[in-house]
């Protein structure tokens, strides 16, 4: 079946009485390209397993099908579960479950699920009112994912992949470039999908690092401190911290001038790795 060909996805939307829904993010890719170079760049060879969020109608699930040893797609709209049963009939190596990713334990999945996998990937096309939420809660459960391939806003994925210094990095890049190294793959036009989202698109491949080049001494605090510093950007890094952690404006000053940073620096210049140290220092003077 082909489900980007738009004469078959009216007639399974028909078949089961469905239409998209707005509410779960639901733009359903129709063009076959798409699919087919998600899973083909998203993906590592046929022993390797793949945990697809939002499977839709089935349209990725069947193109990682045909490559990987096993999909598990976890789609948290029951009306889509028997079109599922439908359209992927012919996969024996499919499992769909119904539910919401973000309530949805990972690691019992993946022991369940990929325990004869050599590796597993996250592939996506995402429900865009989450899709932050979703990407953290996958880096955020360390468990050893290879990589998340994943459509986003193209805004978003400019943001993940933003450097020190530039206009679009901010929290969210430095969160998420923590955990693995980022880059946009290509951009997908609103025509690609039904119905037609307001916004570009991107595919965004996150590559989760087996051990992280930036490890600070203290992981809470160096999170803590890189929120406080783009809560409000247009601050100093000095006037942000200050009175929200446990060192003196005098003692933070010096710990700029120790690292060789101006005392007006911003966080958003600063590096995952400038972050570590200041979060270090300031943890040693507790
Ligand atoms: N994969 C399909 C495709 O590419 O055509 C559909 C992608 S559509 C953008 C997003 C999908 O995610 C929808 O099927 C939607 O119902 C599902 N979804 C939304 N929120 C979800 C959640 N919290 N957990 C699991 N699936 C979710």
């Amino acid at each position: 079946m082909n489900l980007t060909d738009l004469s078959t996805v009216r007639h399974v939307m028909e078949r089961f009485g469905i239409s998209t829904k707005k509410k779960y993010g639901q733009n359903f890719l129709i063009n076959a390209a798409i699919p087919e170079r998600i899973a083909e760049e998203g993906t590592g060879g046929d022993a390797c397993g793949v945990l697809e969020i939002g499977p839709g109608i089935g349209t990725l699930t069947t193109a990682l099908a045909k490559r990987v040893k096993k999909v598990v797609a976890v789609e948290i709209d029951d009306g889509l579960i028997p079109v599922l049963d439908y359209t992927l009939a012919e996969f024996d190596n499919v499992t769909v479950i119904h539910g919401d990713i973000l309530k949805t334990p990972l690691l019992p999945l993946l022991r369940e699920h990929f325990a004869d996998c050599e590796e597993v990937y996250v592939c996506a096309n995402l429900p865009y009112y989450i899709t932050s939420d979703i990407i953290m809660y996958l880096v955020e459960s360390q468990l050893p994912f290879r990589a998340l391939t994943v459509m986003v806003q193209k805004e978003f994925a400019d943001r993940i992949v933003a450097q020190p210094g530039s206009k679009e990095y901010g929290a969210v890049s430095a969160a998420v470039q923590y955990y693995g190294k980022a880059q946009k793959l290509f951009k997908v036009a609103p025509g690609n999908f039904l119905p037609a989202p307001k916004v570009d698109s991107a595919v965004l491949r996150i590559d989760l690092y087996r051990e992280k080049p930036v490890q600070p001494k203290h992981e809470v605090l160096f999170r803590y401190i890189i929120r406080l510093a783009f809560e409000q950007r247009r601050k100093t890094l000095l006037n942000a911290l200050a009175g929200k952690v446990s060192v003196t404006k005098q003692e933070l000053t010096e710990i700029l001038i120790d690292l060789s940073l101006p005392a007006d620096v911003r966080g958003e210049r600063l590096s995952l790795a400038q972050f570590a140290e200041i979060a270090d220092r300031i943890g040693q003077r507790f």
